[in-house]
């Protein structure tokens, strides 16, 4: 068992105020794989401290001073791939495959990406050629909290971290208390890359102590937060007594609208994106609404597709999927397809219970429901786990309103190889990214949502402005 008590501090690991911890569970097998303090009150305050500390010179750091550790970290990262994998497998049960290639894929191409991005930004500007004594400053922020979930562990941190060194903000982050592992690695590199004393601090902890105490500390200027709509909203209430800057990254219900002239493997791809990461990612697209002329040929190849889909150990290597990250998520999503059941959904593939042969690990079936009509509460609540929704619906106009008719608004789906009707409804549907015949969102495109989805975007370039504050000065000389 790893015991990852240390917090890191002011440039060192140190030993917590607190005497209390928590056991990290490896969902794969039930059993604690290590103990991470639960970080009180007073470990807050140091390290917001000591991130307060460093904001003042590190605020008014060279873009050279803060490129020379981020690429060091780059580097360093590369090296450390498979420990950060398996980190992620073991905190979370991304199987190898996956864990490598996605998860801390992401992860080092964030670092890239904001890399380019530094080099590229300029922080300070003439307002026109109509004003010349009319400076743009951009500045940052200040001390950040950064507050992260266990579904994509470090493309998370990454999303966060990046910008917040790049823009010359300081931070405390908090990785989810159910999967630190990876982050207290980042932790590591970062030690290794030289960063200033204090720039960077982690405390690990759950939500209602640490996080809280984090997210209402006075010296915290901004919030960056991925996570739960209902955390969310705690966390909002939080920064509005001192009007602390807020991003928030929260839960999505994404649709795929399929119709009659889509590709061949639409439906297969869209089941596919569904299940990947056993249904734990927000941008999931978990309703998949299809033309009623092939709904059902399209309902038989979701239940021939679940049915084939493997779930196994998270230490094999292939294309199968892992369990679900703990009790807790497993419990839930137990309850929600059985709530699918009782409202007269019909069960495809998949259902209750472990899949045949497994007896240990949070493991759940590929589970999908045709006939749901969106009012049911699978249509409209986020189950984070593999539970698909076919919902069919008559036409474009109503396509639209099924995909729009939801609290979330963070990734909808379109596939149809009519060009002019896939840009007509991506402009209709009501969400901070639509994704059209599986392309894709691009690792630096600007990722995040409307409504209940969040507030903020981050990656690339307008993930950096969220960590900069403008300032207008007029009589530059
Ligand atoms: P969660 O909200 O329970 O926890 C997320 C983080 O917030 C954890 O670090 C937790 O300790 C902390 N936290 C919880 N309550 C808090 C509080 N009151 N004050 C301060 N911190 C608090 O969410 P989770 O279960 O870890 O993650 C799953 C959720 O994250 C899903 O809803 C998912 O959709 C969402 N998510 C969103 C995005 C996005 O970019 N939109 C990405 C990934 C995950």
């Amino acid at each position: 068992m790893l015991d990852k008590k240390k917090f890191y501090i002011n440039g060192e690991w140190v030993s917590p105020k607190s005497y209390e911890t928590i056991d990290i569970i490896n969902p794969a097998t039930e059993d604690v794989c290590a103990k991470i303090s639960l970080g009180n009150k007073e470990d807050v305050n140091e390290a917001v401290q000591s991130a307060k500390t460093a904001f003042k010179t590190w605020a008014f750091s060279t873009k050279e001073e803060r490129l020379a550790p981020l690429e060091k970290l780059y580097e360093l990262y590369k090296k450390r791939w498979a420990d950060i994998a398996n980190a992620i497998t073991l905190e979370m049960g991304a199987p190898k495959d996956f864990a490598t290639k996605l998860q801390a894929g992401t992860g080092a191409a964030h670092i890239k990406t904001f890399i380019r991005y530094l080099k590229e930004f300029n922080f300070e500007k003439p307002l026109g050629e109509h004003a010349k004594n009319q400076r743009i400053i951009y500045e940052p922020k200040g001390v950040c909290a950064l507050i992260t979930p266990w579904n994509w562990p470090m493309n998370q941190t990454c999303l966060k971290v990046m910008p917040a060194i790049a823009s010359g903000c300081t931070m405390v982050l908090k990785p989810s208390e159910v999967a630190p592992l990876s982050a207290m690695i980042l932790a590591e590199l970062i030690h290794e890359a030289k960063f200033p004393k204090g720039v960077f601090n982690l405390v690990n902890g759950d939500g209602a102590n640490t996080g809280n105490a984090l997210t209402s500390h006075p010296d915290i200027n901004m919030i960056s937060f991925t996570g739960s709509t209902r955390a969310g909203a705690l966390i909002s209430q939080n920064a509005a007594k001192d009007f602390k800057r807020v991003s928030l990254e929260l839960g999505g219900k994404g649709a795929n609208i399929i119709f009659k002239d889509a590709d061949p493997k639409a439906i297969e791809r869209g089941a596919l994106r569904c299940f990947r990461n056993s249904g734990q990612s927000c941008n999931a697209p978990t309703r998949m609404l299809v033309e009623k002329s092939m709904y059902t040929n399209a309902v038989e190849r979701v239940k021939q597709f679940a049915n084939e889909m493997k779930v196994d150990d998270p230490n094999k290597e292939g294309e199968h999927i892992g369990p679900v990250v703990s009790e807790v998520q497993y419990k839930k999503i137990q309850s929600l397809i059985q709530k699918g059941i009782d409202e007269g959904a019909t069960l495809v593939a998949g259902g209750i219970g472990k899949p045949d042969g497994i007896e240990k690990g949070y493991f759940v079936k590929p589970t999908a429901f045709a006939d749901v009509n969106n009012n049911m509460e699978i249509a409209r609540t986020e189950i984070f786990g593999p539970v698909l929704s076919i919902i069919p619906f008559e036409n474009e106009e109503e396509a639209i309103k099924i995909a729009n008719d939801t609290d979330y608004g963070l990734t909808n789906y379109i596939q149809t190889q009519d060009k002019e009707k896939a840009n007509r409804v991506a402009r209709k549907l009501r969400s901070g990214m639509v994704d059209v015949n599986g392309a894709g969102i691009a690792v630096d495109a600007p990722f995040g949502g409307f409504k209940h989805s969040g507030i903020g975007r981050e990656a690339g370039k307008e993930g950096l402005l969220e960590f900069l504050e403008v300032k207008s000065i007029g009589g530059w000389n």
